[in-house]
Order: C-alpha cells, then structure tokens, then sequence
C-alpha cells in the first residue's frame, strides 16, 4: 500500500499532494494559471504525482473535456473534479499496492488493461459504450470519451490533430491561446 502512494507522488515538484488537500486548496492550486485540464492536472508544480494516464482516467471520472479551461469550471464541475481525483487515485493506490506484495510494478504510468479510458482508443467506454476517441501528441495520447466528457464533440479533428502534432505542453499553450479568443 504504502509503495504504490510512493510510486505514485514520487516525481514531487512541489505540487499540492491531493490527499492532505481540501477543495479550495485544490481549486486554488489548479487555477494558479489558466490552463487546460489536461495540462493542469500533469503538471507536477501544480499537484504532485499525476501522470498522464491518471490524468485521463481522473477526467473520464468526473466526466469533465481534458481541455476545458480551470478558470472556466462551475462550482459543481469542481468538487466532480475533486472527488474524481481522489477516487481515482485512492483506487490505484490499493490496486497497486495489492500487486506490489507479490512483485514491483513497473511502467505504473502505461496503459493498463483494467483503466477505464487510457489506452483503450477505439474501445467502447467503460460507462456508456461509445468508442473512446484520442488526441495524439509526440509519442503519447490522451483519451476520452466524447459521449461522457464534451458532449460529443470530438476534439482530435485534424486541425487540432496539428496543432498538437509535435510538443504536448507547448502545444497545448497554443491551444489554449486558441480558446481564449
Ligand atoms: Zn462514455
């Protein structure tokens, strides 16, 4: 148990450890600067320990778009974020944990066959059972659900799809750059 959590916040860059966090802490620490949820929820400066795998799956939960803004979420929109997070990480923790007794973990950030949404392109979603889309960047991907999380709309269009076509962070500034006009 106690190894998965170290797994798990072990790229500590200062960021708020959800756990010993409250709701405004947490609100406060991801509206520090006006970002994607995406990019918010990895940055280790921000909160400590969330990857990019556990960043989608913490969005499939709380049924939230990976690039809605933090400064544009509504109250309730917030505590679904909240909870999700914890849930989702409290859930891993135990799972990795149980699996450490027996032998390490490794790659704990790769897709797992028993996430909901990451790594699970082209798979029907875990909740509703719409085909679960990607937007692809560098060598990795996020995935959602766009039946769950942005009311159908799809996001990896191609002129995202370009836009997001070579540096995650950086790209991601400009998309939301984008979105701000
Ligand atoms: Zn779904």
């Amino acid at each position: 148990m106690v190894r998965g959590e170290e797994i798990l916040i072990s790229l500590d860059a200062g960021g708020l450890h959800v756990f010993a966090a409250d709701l405004d802490s947490f609100r406060n620490a991801l509206t520090a600067e006006n970002h994607t949820l995406k990019r918010a929820l990895t940055d280790p400066r921000l909160l400590s320990g969330i990857g990019n795998a556990y960043s989608d799956e913490i969005l499939h939960a709380a049924q939230l778009s990976p690039v809605a803004l933090t400064t544009k979420l509504k109250p309730e929109e917030w505590e679904r974020l909240f909870a999700a997070t914890r849930n989702t990480l409290r859930i891993w923790i135990d799972r990795l944990g149980a699996e450490a007794e027996k032998e390490f973990p490794e790659g704990v950030t790769a897709f797992r066959p028993d996430m909901a949404v990451h790594g699970r392109y082209g798979q029907p979603c875990s909740r509703c059972g719409e085909k679960v889309l990607r937007i692809r960047y560098a060598d990795k991907e996020t995935n959602y659900c766009a039946r769950c999380q942005t009311s159908g709309k799809v996001l990896a269009d191609r002129s995202l799809s370009r836009l997001l076509g070579s540096d995650w962070p950086r790209t991601l500034e400009e998309l939301e750059a984008l979105k701000k006009k």
